[in-house]
């Protein structure tokens, strides 16, 4: 239901956290979040209200400077700590808003080719797909454009990659995201208030746009990989 993404110097966990709880008032079953700690991927992910998740990493910290976290309002599978994004495939995290409508399909075909599935949720094909993308050599940004197009439904995604710790790569199609700027921090976010706590300079992504996040810069692609511009405005103030 609600999505943040941190890519920067500091301690990302505890601006993801913040972040997620402006979101709160969206409604949520259950939260996670994922970041790089020395290019690992490590995760924590809690049923219940925000506090559940805090409290799971106030006993399991997660370090690094690059993050993502998610809050699901379940659509596909239980609202359960396995069905808690970020989902976990092959080195590459994910978080969903939305849902994809032919992920049966998807399931179906993968679990022929040998994926093994740990969730009933709809989002898993996706980490698949890029799983899959990546493992056949191709480089992060392409892994997800070669996954999109396969995908039917609504989506806002994050996406996260194990020995990769200076990108972010969102896309959306039918749910919303926006890009935010920071002092040598980018972020990402499902909406404005996501990000409000961590900048007010922001860029809204149109459907079909795919964003590549560092902690320097951002740049927004179409479908074919050409780049795009995005204006830049304030987060009104007032909202
Ligand atoms: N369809 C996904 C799920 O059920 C994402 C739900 C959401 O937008 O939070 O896990």
């Amino acid at each position: 239901c609600g999505i943040v993404g941190v890519v920067g110097r500091g301690p990302a966990a505890a601006s993801i956290v913040d972040a997620l709880r402006r979101l709160e008032y969206r409604g949520y079953d259950s939260a996670g979040i994922a970041t790089l700690e020395n290019g690992r991927l490590t995760r924590r992910r809690a049923v219940g209200k925000i506090e559940n998740l805090e409290a799971t990493l106030a006993r399991r910290p997660l370090g690094g400077a690059i993050g993502i976290g998610h809050t699901r309002w379940a659509t596909h599978g239980r609202p359960t700590e396995r069905n808690a994004h970020p989902h976990v495939v092959g080195g590459v995290a994910v978080v969903h808003n939305g849902i994809i409508e032919n992920h049966h399909e998807l399931r179906v075909e993968l679990k022929e080719r040998g994926a093994r599935f740990r969730t009933d949720t709809d989002t898993e094909v996706i980490a698949h797909l890029v799983a899959q993308e990546l493992h056949n050599g191709l480089a992060p940004v392409e892994a997800v454009r070669a996954t999109l197009p396969r995908l039917k439904g609504a989506y806002a995604l994050a996406f996260l990659f194990e020995g990769h710790d200076n990108l972010i790569v969102g896309a959306r199609k039918g749910s919303p995201l926006a890009v935010g700027y920071g002092k040598s921090e980018m972020y990402l976010g499902s909406d404005a208030l996501a990000l409000a706590s961590l900048t007010d300079v922001i860029s809204y992504l149109e459907d079909g746009d795919v964003t590549v996040i560092k902690s320097d810069g951002v740049e927004f692609l179409d479908r074919e990989g050409h780049n795009l511009s995005r204006a830049q405005g304030a987060i009104a103030t007032d909202a």
